[in-house]
């Protein structure tokens, strides 16, 4: 897709989206949602895609082997000239808006391939970019296998977090994050982590990301994961859409997904009380949501996206998982060495994933479990051409789980109010 002419970056953006998506981009307008009283969402949260390789090679990831193969085009590596940029506009876009927080996490590719000097460097421009007042807390999510002492000193000199992504048992992580000869990650993962659980590194240890796969076994997952000690645990759902749905293995049940969250869940919900039990997010937002709360992240609820990407070309993109959608899917037509990152505001696709309820499907508003699903991820409702205004593809799934969270939730209501009667 030829992303530039005559009309300009943002509008030949536009108009390719508008063949493969037309709800947001055909439908919906961003002026005319102002003109109606929406205010947009400042941008809090900014990924930077400091690296565009990877040392891994697994199946399901969306950057390499899902629509989108844009990165076959961008740089390597985010340059200097790009970096200060960034840290630049981060810094006007905080001054702009008064923020007092911003997140930055740094993304690849993978991470940790661009090298401690120059994200050392990076972390002190983000700060030094800010204005007296605003704190940035950058955060990574890394494959771990080039955790060394030299690279996590560096991190703790900088403050900067580790997520670090880990599927379950030796066996389970092996069969799909190997290295490109083949051979599987987790002992190198596992070293890695080792070191992040050393008291002098446990403040940078974030928390594991999980992809969730219906032929392992969740508890024996959950035990694994447990074993890292991680202070919090994110299940991902694998990037799907009514076009590329999910893998199901031979004779699943079709809300195998559901049914694994579940089991998840009571495990976590039922364990053994132990001191050190980590968080799930999902779980935790699901159970927020129920009780009429927010949600803290994008795979559930109606909160307003505040998250922005940022290429190593300098390209402003929307969030990443797009990338399992189409072709372009993610693209704004923006550059940071060029545009303000308000300018994104008039983006459909960036103003569709802030206004709530105005983004769902007629079958989603008239669903009982819309104010807490939210639709599910938005990258997950995608149908070619139709575009994003649907339910999510994982819609059964996504209903077993809350209603199942619901149910152990009222019943536990209830035996404490009945405890408490005289
Ligand atoms: S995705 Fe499904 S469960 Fe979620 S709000 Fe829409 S219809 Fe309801």
């Amino acid at each position: 897709m030829t992303m530039a002419g005559a009309a300009g970056p943002v509008d030949a953006v536009r108009e390719a989206h508008r063949a493969a998506a037309r709800w947001p981009y055909a439908e919906l307008d961003p002026a005319a949602l102002r003109a109606t009283g929406w205010t947009p969402t400042p941008f809090r949260e900014f990924v930077l895609k400091v690296h565009q390789r990877c040392n891994l090679a697994c199946d399901y990831c969306y950057v390499y082997e899902q629509a989108d193969q844009s990165w076959r085009d961008r740089p390597r590596a985010m340059s200097e000239e790009i970096r200060r940029a960034a840290a630049a506009a981060i810094g006007r876009h905080a001054e702009e808006h008064g923020l007092t927080r911003v997140r930055v996490i740094l993304h690849g590719g993978e991470p940790l391939l661009y090298g401690p000097r120059r994200l050392g460097e990076l972390a002190a421009e983000l700060r030094a970019a800010v204005p007296d007042g605003c704190v940035v807390e950058i955060g990574m999510q890394t494959n771990g296998v080039r955790l060394t002492e030299a690279t996590v000193a560096v991190l703790r000199e900088h403050d900067v977090k580790c997520g670090v992504s880990v599927d379950g048992t030796q066996r389970d992580h092996d069969r799909h994050r190997k290295f490109r000869n083949g051979e599987g990650s987790f002992t190198a993962v596992r070293n890695g982590l080792e070191l992040l659980l050393r008291p002098e590194n446990r403040t940078l240890y974030a928390g594991l990301l999980c992809t969730v796969s219906p032929d392992i076994d969740p508890v024996e997952t959950f035990e694994q994961l447990a074993k890292f000690e991680p202070p919090v645990i994110d299940f991902l759902l694998p990037h799907a859409n009514h076009e590329s749905r999910p893998w199901l293995p031979p004779g699943a049940s079709p809300t195998a997904y559901g049914e694994w969250l579940v089991k998840a869940f009571d495990h976590w919900y039922f364990g053994k009380p132990r001191q050190d039990a980590p968080r799930v997010r999902l779980f935790e937002d699901v159970m927020r949501l129920v009780l009429k709360g927010r949600s803290g992240s994008e795979q559930i609820g109606l909160s307003p996206s505040a998250l922005l990407v940022i290429e190593t070309d300098g390209a402003i993109e929307q969030v990443d998982a797009l990338k399992s959608a189409y072709q372009g899917a993610a693209f704004t037509g923006l550059d940071v060495t060029r545009d303000a990152f308000d300018a994104a505001f008039d983006d459909p696709g960036v103003a569709a994933r802030q206004i709530g309820l105005r983004a769902l499907s007629d079958t989603c508003l008239s669903c009982r479990f819309h104010p807490v699903c939210g639709g599910g991820h938005y990258a997950h409702r995608y149908a070619p051409g139709a575009g994003f205004k649907n339910p999510s593809v994982y819609c059964e799934d996504l209903r077993l789980l809350i209603e199942h969270i619901h149910r152990r939730l009222e019943a536990d209501i209830q035996r404490l109010l009945a405890m408490g009667e005289p």
